[in-house]
């Protein structure tokens, strides 16, 4: 019915001094929920934007249900868009801002009413259709939008970073609803986010993003545990995978694997850890210090769970150790992914 494809997708800004999207291909399966996922300026927006039709590419292709919708208008896409600021109209009841899409649409009034209606139903806001935005919560709003953006019958939605404005507890039932919602509705969905935990709990594939360019496309239990590059590696996580030089590589490996030795059975690598300060967080201990695997002491930092119980002081020298399945192989230079190494102990 509806996927999302960009091809060799280029979008250059300032006669080509900023390349904000520079060369992305990217195929949504039929009903996927696709999280953009990356650092400020990297692109996440102009690519939405672009899929959208709110921007034309400099080069490259936009298909929507498989077919070239590049220089299309955004209204002949059939998408519906969700921004940050909802933008909904203050003077109008939720009811009007609702149905304002279809009225744009010339859709009869009846029906309208009937969809809003509708739309409002599977977002649990009928109560609340004769309000005016300033009478709502920040979820509330968040939901007008939503709903005004389905009252269009979408085949695609495309929210950018549509929960930013709640605060924190807000945003994780707001995360859970929406995620609920996307799958009774199976529309495919193309969700732009720079928080790492939103991307991991929402996305069936996350694609991270940096510098106009998609490092990686996997689902999330991919992108943690078989990064493709630094990048990946440390910008999801938190704390984020240790990185160890040792020749020409770097040995990557997560602070969860990171533990005193007699908690590692079978094969492993051990080092020893210069304990240079601890945290208690949720019950996990992070114990901050270095470790040598021959190229002199770097940071590193261990996450150890309540169960973990051995004794650890500050300024204390400690054998840890990490599953050899554990370790992940980087070449110094590039970043990249490469062959394991054999490591001495
Ligand atoms: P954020 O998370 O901060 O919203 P983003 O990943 O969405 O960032 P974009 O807004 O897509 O990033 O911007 C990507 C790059 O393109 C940035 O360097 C930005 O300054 C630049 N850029 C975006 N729009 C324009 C424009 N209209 N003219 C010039 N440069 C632009």
């Amino acid at each position: 019915m509806s996927t999302v494809e960009v091809r060799d997708l280029h979008k250059h800004f300032d006669a080509g001094r900023v390349r904000a999207i520079d060369g992305v291909d990217i195929a949504t399966g039929e009903g996927e929920y696709l999280v953009l996922l990356g650092p400020s300026g990297c692109g996440k927006t102009t690519l939405l934007r672009t899929i959208a039709g709110l921007e034309q590419p400099s080069s490259g292709e936009v298909l929507i249900g498989g077919q070239a919708v590049t220089g299309l208008p955004p209204r002949a896409r059939r998408i519906a868009m969700v921004f940050q600021s909802y933008a909904l109209y203050p003077h109008k009841s939720v009811l009007a801002n609702i149905v304002f899409p279809l009225r744009a649409a010339r859709v009869p009034p009846d029906e309208r009413t009937q969809r809003a209606r509708r739309a409002a139903g599977m977002l649990g806001i009928e109560h609340l259709l004769d309000r005016k935005p300033r009478q709502l919560s920040g979820g509330e709003r968040q939901r007008v939008a939503l709903a005004r953006a389905l009252v269009r019958d979408p085949t695609v939605f495309l929210l950018d970073e549509p929960l930013s404005n709640l605060d924190a507890k807000l945003r994780a039932s707001a995360r859970d609803e929406l995620k609920r919602f996307q799958q009774d509705l199976g529309t495919t969905t193309i969700y732009v986010t720079h928080d790492q935990s939103e991307a991991m709990g929402l996305g069936d594939r996350i694609a991270v993003m940096s510098q106009g360019r998609v490092r990686q496309i996997g689902a999330p239990v991919e992108i943690y545990d078989d990064p493709a590059d630094t990048f990946v590696a440390t910008f999801i996580g938190s704390p984020p995978m240790n990185l160890v030089p040792h020749g020409d590589v770097l040995v990557g490996f997560r602070p969860e694997h990171l533990l005193p030795v007699e908690n590692v059975p079978g094969e492993r690598v051990t080092a020893t850890l210069e304990v240079q300060r601890m945290e208690y967080l949720s019950g996990d201990r992070h114990v901050y210090g270095t470790v040598d695997l021959g190229d002199g002491p770097c940071r590193v930092i261990a996450r150890l769970p309540a169960t973990v119980e051995t004794p650890i002081a500050v300024g204390e020298r400690h054998e840890f150790a990490v599953p050899a399945g554990r370790l992940r192989f980087f070449d110094a230079e590039h970043g990249l992914r490469t062959e394991p190494v054999r490591l001495g102990a």
